[in-house]
């Protein structure tokens, strides 16, 4: 099975050694629902060797959004060894990102699954993808009266991006998740005050793309927790108020044949450092944006921060057009250095799984079709005057995106027909009941009239 049952037949002596000499006494069985929240079980230590075979069972109906009913067997999760993390602060404690299987098979719901097969795909043509990514969070307060601001009560400069002394008035939180994640070895490289009041980015190494989606799986874990202990609060929301800049995870990548980065070309007579191949990647991306927008900004909230005008701060830094190239941080892709981009749409919210498997299958797509992101842009300007101005922007709402995503064969085809019906049917729901609300906007503006 995508090679989680090999691998931990081949690394189960040694992670049960590594159990022993550290003294672990429980693993976290955890797995990702649709939305990109861990769910997990609480299994001691003694039983691994069991959950490796049975799998720590869950009724998929509970978990919400699974495509289950009551009636429906239990969905089991499987560790995968090469996943281990022992809790820096809890270090009695393994973390392990799991896949599912339903009747012994892998469950076609399972989004670590989906990567996996989507990756499989891509090993067969020669190509591994490489992963970086920027999860953006805010501290926050909770008042008595359950509003929520920036946990430091002197973080209120209107321009607030990298500014030393309210960087280092969260030292404490902010050395202790860098030595964490040193600890867990992810190579931590910088750690920074955002644009927003109450907003931090630490980042890490990049890496294999499975291995980043479960750390972005775990950090986000950490970092809520590192809150909670402190009576905080961590929130990775794409944009929790209006007037400040959003949070979002900036994806950069490239692709691999074992040790040759094939994005890489340093006489890219378009000053971006790319090779063909890069250029058609980032053509399989811009081709399917807007499907791809429904995957990595999935929430109601995540087109608040999309389709931002200016902020306190004097920009939004989100993108909303279809468009590459540069260093330049509003293009949908940037192209930063030799033999990556960036990817800057995705936000937390995202089940990083699915995003990865969406974003590779959209760059094998344009790989495959050779498609030439030029081409495609100089095609939509010259659309866009006769049609107005849509077919170069990104969706402006989750149901504009869901309607897109519903069109886009490739998408469905590879994360798998039955899991994007019912993705598409929960987020249609999702949208519909936020439309049945009343804002406070709407009684501040009409209550009166
Ligand atoms: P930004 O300039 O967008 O703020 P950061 O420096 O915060 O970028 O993050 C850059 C990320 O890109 C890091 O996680 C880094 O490891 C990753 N990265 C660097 N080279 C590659 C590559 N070849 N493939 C994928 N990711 C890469
Ligand atoms: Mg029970
Ligand atoms: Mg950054
Ligand atoms: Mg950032
Ligand atoms: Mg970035």
């Amino acid at each position: 099975m995508n090679g989680v049952v090999t691998s931990n037949s081949i690394m189960l002596e040694e992670i049960k050694q590594k159990m022993e000499t550290e003294n672990v006494q429980f693993l976290l069985a955890s797995f990702s629902d649709i939305n990109g929240s861990s769910r997990a079980k609480l299994v001691p230590s003694k039983r691994l060797s069991t959950v490796l075979e049975s799998g720590a069972g869950f009724a998929g109906f509970a978990v919400g959004d699974l495509g289950h009913g009551p009636t429906d067997p239990d969905i089991l999760c499987i560790p995968d060894l090469r996943s281990m993390t022992i809790l820096p602060w809890q270090k009695d404690l393994a973390w392990f990102a799991g896949t599912l299987t339903e009747d012994g098979t892998p469950w076609s719901y399972c989004t670590r699954t989906i990567l996996l097969n989507v990756m499989e795909k891509a090993k067969k043509l020669g190509y591994e993808m490489k992963t970086g990514v920027e999860p953006e969070f805010s501290l926050l307060k909770e008042d008595e009266q359950g509003n929520y601001s920036p946990a430091d009560p002197f973080d209120v400069a209107n321009k607030p991006c990298y500014n030393q002394v309210a960087l280092m008035r969260n030292y404490d939180f902010l050395s202790t998740l860098i030595h964490y994640m040193e600890e867990l070895k992810w190579d931590v490289s910088q750690a920074d005050h955002e644009d927003a009041n109450g907003q931090f980015e630490v980042n890490f190494q990049f890496a294999d793309v499975l291995t980043s989606a479960d750390r972005l799986m775990f950090f986000k874990y950490m970092v809520k927790s590192m809150a909670e202990d402190r009576n905080l609060v961590a929130t990775f929301m794409p944009k929790p108020f209006s007037h400040l800049t959003g949070n979002g995870c900036h994806m950069h990548l490239s692709l691999w044949n074992g040790s040759q980065n094939l994005f890489e070309n340093t006489a890219d007579p378009k000053g971006n450092d790319l090779s063909e191949v890069g250029y058609h990647f980032i053509g399989g991306i811009l081709k399917h944006a807007k499907a791809l927008t429904a995957i990595v900004c999935p929430t109601v909230n995540s087109y608040k921060r999309l389709t931002a005008m200016s902020t306190s701060s004097g920009a939004t830094w989100a993108p909303n057009l279809i468009s590459y190239g540069g260093n330049n941080r509003t293009q949908l892709i940037r192209c930063p250095g030799a033999g990556r981009i960036e990817f800057r749409a995705m936000d937390n919210h995202a089940n990083p799984y699915l995003a990865s498997a969406a974003i590779l299958a959209a760059g094998l797509d344009g790989m495959k079709n050779k498609v030439d992101p030029d081409l495609l842009i100089t095609e939509n300007s010259e659309l866009e005057s006769v049609l107005g101005n849509e077919i170069g922007k990104l969706p402006s709402t989750l149901q504009e995106a869901i309607t897109e995503l519903e069109q886009n064969e490739v998408l469905i085809e590879s994360l798998g027909q039955d899991f994007m019906n019912t993705y598409i049917k929960r987020k249609k729901e999702e949208w519909a009941e936020y439309l049945e609300k009343i804002s406070s906007w709407e009684i501040e503006k009409y209550l009166k009239e």
